[in-house]
């Protein structure tokens, strides 16, 4: 019987095993992927992060991990599929994690699974997906070096994403179906200075043309023309879906599938937290997704001592 589980591996997740530690909780870390960071690591450059800016964000997801290791953490590779509220022979309530390749038992879970980009669900996205559509800048943004891009999307990642293609492509059309984008204001600024930037106001893409690989793509505008534009690659950027799965039923959540819980990440189930992204919240960043991981553990440090 563990003290805590950790469910994911991205900021808040290592954050939290970290703190776990020095908690002195025994606790592991179940992680799906191959590899600790969670979005971080696809993000180019991370200028948020106090302390270190102009941060490479592969690089700083893997100091957190390092950070994690450092301190003794055990790390598990499994999906958990799902969790089950038990009671001990007296009486005391644990869960009960079901991973597809064992079952882990513990008195606290923190659930840390964060979030994973949305699709637009037009026609040709899954046709042409690794074929020019694409939903990393930084993973595929090399294939298209010298050729022109499409972004669409108004938020920090497309902003950034549209950035960081600039930098590499002959031209960057960024189009948004709003007049104003939602995107840090420092990221707007940087991005209105670039030169082979254009942004398309007040559209959407609705189709994905090409043979075999991306051609074209339709943009109609909110009064209803359509055009066909030609591009070599689209990189979709239209925000994020929590996962949240194998929490349902567990514990309360919105609608969009975020976990309903306060500054003190305490879930609707006793003993259940939830750190960074996945988290009902105001602000979605690196900074405080870390706080979580914190939050929780003490939170659930606290728990512990009360059972
Ligand atoms: P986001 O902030 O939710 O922005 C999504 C954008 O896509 C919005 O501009 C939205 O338009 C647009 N959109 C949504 N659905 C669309 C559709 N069907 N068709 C066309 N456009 C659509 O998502 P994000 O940029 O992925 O960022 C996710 C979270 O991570 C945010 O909280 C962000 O602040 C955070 N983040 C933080 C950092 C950092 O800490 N450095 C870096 C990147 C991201 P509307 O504006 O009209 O809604």
């Amino acid at each position: 019987m563990l003290d805590m589980i950790i469910i994911g591996s991205g900021p808040a997740g290592l954050s939290a095993a970290v703190y776990a530690k020095r908690a002195g909780l025994d606790s592991i870390v179940i992680e799906k992927e191959f590899v600790s960071g969670g979005q971080v690591l696809l993000t180019y450059e991370v200028d948020n992060y106090l302390g270190l800016p102009g941060m490479n964000g592969f690089d700083l997801g893997t100091k957190f991990r390092e950070h994690a290791d450092g301190a003794g953490a055990s790390f598990v590779m499994d999906e958990v599929s799902a969790i089950e509220a038990c009671k001990d022979e007296n009486g005391k309530p644990f869960y009960r994690v079901q991973g597809g390749a064992d079952t882990y038992e513990a008195r606290t879970i923190v659930a840390a699974t964060g979030t994973v980009h949305r699709n637009l669900g037009i026609p040709g996205e899954d046709t042409f997906a690794g074929k020019g559509v694409s939903y990393c800048a930084t993973c595929d943004g090399a294939f298209f070096k010298g050729k022109e891009v499409a972004v669409v999307g108004g938020g920090d990642v497309a902003v950034e994403d549209a950035i960081y293609l600039a930098r590499l492509c002959s031209k960057v059309t960024l189009i948004h179906r709003r007049d104003r984008l939602r995107a840090a204001k420092s990221l707007q600024d940087r991005l209105f200075a670039m030169e082979n930037v254009e942004v398309v106001w007040n559209a959407n893409v609705t189709e994905v043309q090409g043979d075999k690989k991306v051609e074209n793509i339709i943009i109609q505008s909110n009064s209803g023309a359509s055009i066909a534009y030609p591009v070599d690659g689209l990189f979709i950027a239209v925000g994020i879906t929590p996962v949240s799965k194998c929490f349902e039923g567990l514990v309360e959540m919105d609608d969009a599938g975020y976990i309903i819980a306060g500054e003190d990440c305490a879930t609707s189930a006793p003993g259940v937290y939830v750190a960074g992204d996945l988290r009902t919240k105001k602000l979605r960043q690196i900074v405080t997704a870390v706080s979580d991981g914190a939050v929780a553990v003490s939170m659930a440090g606290n728990y512990i001592e009360s059972l």
